[in-house]
């Protein structure tokens, strides 16, 4: 029987049966209490394009949350997954997939480097820092206000839309309820591209065993080389662990990650999504001097009195790293889907950007290589706080709604992504959307 889920959508969602409905329901609860409160439930996906399970097709703007860099479905990765679980998918032993991506990343980033697997972009920021909390012997983990590192009690501190105290020395808040105090409590909160944060992470060099940033935060979607360069060496002055959480920007803005393209590098690197090649994964890369700290000695007692454990039963499968190795490669041989993806971005930013300037609705598009996001109602704010006031969040919303029902799912209050599968005619189509949503909007 058909449900209509929210009042005011034109398609009702077709349900077949309560086991369906009630399974849906219990995914979606939290998920999408969003404007249009309807779910948007997807049953296959191809190129650009997702199809819901009423057989409605949207141009997908999400990526995925970032993995889909070749589009649904490429090649590649279908016929490396297939032959990965025609081979046996194995997990906790070691296997050929595994190998053969850790050199793949281990060869992108150049020099002398160890990898450890995990399961998500979250495990990689968690697995970091524990190494990094062995290595130092010291406890406390820095972060900048308004980078979110995975859904982990630390990661998301200070991470969104919640923030307290003087922006120089930020009160660590939780943006979860259910976070362990002591936690968030153990974390120091900094401003990206500011000097005194620098003074500040000198003045706690005694306690604090690493500072994990998103070299370009996508708060910002901007990144500030020399800020970076500066903090690699205080670190290095301060005995600091340097992270770089380029989960969404490995792979992705280029062959590498922001390190590359800004020539500066962390001590560890949190990876996840494309190296996941769409399945779930995620891997740590660093140097030998500090994952040391991770690896093993053959002698249990030891290990489990000074070694950073690290692992879990499905990490580094080789199902999830024959995928990931399927689309590195695919990257590595074919450099030019980088230029080619920042072409097309730019199309579509300058093409969205006019029509937002043309309709007069102070909507701001931006962004650096394939990744942007479209906010409203401020100019360029100073600080990641600055962009988290209530009118702009719900206009985000609003479009977010009205793009969906002009065929293009914008994922909300998300970065948007492009990937190799996007044509000129689709960023066309986009692009229409917007003017027709915004138009739609002004309505309301
Ligand atoms: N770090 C950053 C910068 C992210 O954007 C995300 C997820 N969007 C994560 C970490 C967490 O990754 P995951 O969702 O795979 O756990």
């Amino acid at each position: 029987f058909d449900v209509e889920i929210a009042g005011h959508m034109p398609q009702a969602m077709a349900i077949k049966n309560d086991g369906e409905r009630a399974l849906i329901a219990q995914i979606h609860m939290d998920r999408y209490m969003l404007p249009s409160e309807y779910p948007l439930i997807v049953d296959t996906a191809e190129g650009s394009r997702i199809t819901d399970i009423d057989g409605n097709s949207y141009i997908d703007l999400s990526s995925g949350f970032g993995p889909h860099i070749l589009g649904y479905r490429p090649k590649p990765v279908v016929d490396a997954v297939e032959e990965a679980v025609r081979k046996g998918a194995v997990n906790a032993i070691g296997n050929r997939a595994e190998l053969e991506l850790a050199s793949i990343i281990a060869e992108a980033f150049g020099g002398d480097r160890n990898v450890v697997f995990t399961n998500s972009g979250t495990e990689s920021v968690l697995t970091a820092s524990r190494i990094a909390r062995a290595f130092t012997g010291k406890d406390v983990v820095g972060k900048f206000e308004g980078h979110y590192h995975g859904w982990s009690d630390q990661g998301m501190v200070s991470s969104w839309f919640r923030y307290s105290g003087d922006p120089k020395e930020p009160t660590p808040v939780s943006n979860s309820a259910g976070a362990q105090r002591g936690v968030v409590e153990n974390t120091l909160v900094f401003q990206y591209g500011a000097d005194y944060s620098l003074e500040r992470i000198r003045r706690h060099a005694a306690t604090l065993a690493a500072v994990v940033i998103e070299p370009m935060p996508s708060m910002n979607l901007d990144y500030d080389p020399e800020f970076l360069r500066k903090l690699r060496q205080v670190c290095d002055e301060c005995g600091v662990v340097l992270i770089f959480d380029e989960v969404v920007s490995g792979f992705r803005v280029t062959y590498g990650g922001v390190q590359t393209l800004a020539g500066v590098e962390p001590d560890l690197t949190c990876l996840g999504k494309i190296v996941g090649g769409g399945l779930p994964g995620g891997a740590v890369v660093g140097s030998g001097r500090v994952m040391q700290s991770a690896r093993t000695t053959n002698d249990p007692f030891e290990d489990f009195a000074t070694r950073a454990f690290c692992g879990g039963t499905t990490s580094g499968n080789s199902v999830s790293t024959a995928a990931g190795a399927a689309v590195l490669t695919y990257l590595r041989d074919n450099p030019a889907v980088y230029s080619e993806l920042d072409a097309k971005t730019d199309y579509l930013r300058e093409a969205l950007q006019k029509i937002a300037d043309e309709e007069e609705v102070g909507a701001q598009v931006r962004g650096k290589h394939t990744v942007f996001s479209i906010g409203f109602e401020y100019s360029k704010p100073a600080l990641a706080r600055d962009q988290a006031a209530g009118s702009h969040v719900k206009a985000m919303l609003a479009l977010a709604y009205y793009m969906r029902l002009n065929g293009v799912y914008l994922p909300e209050l998300h970065t948007i992504m492009l990937g190799d599968a996007h044509s000129y005619e689709d960023l066309d189509l986009v692009a229409a959307a917007f003017r027709k949503s915004i138009r739609e909007m002004k309505q309301q």
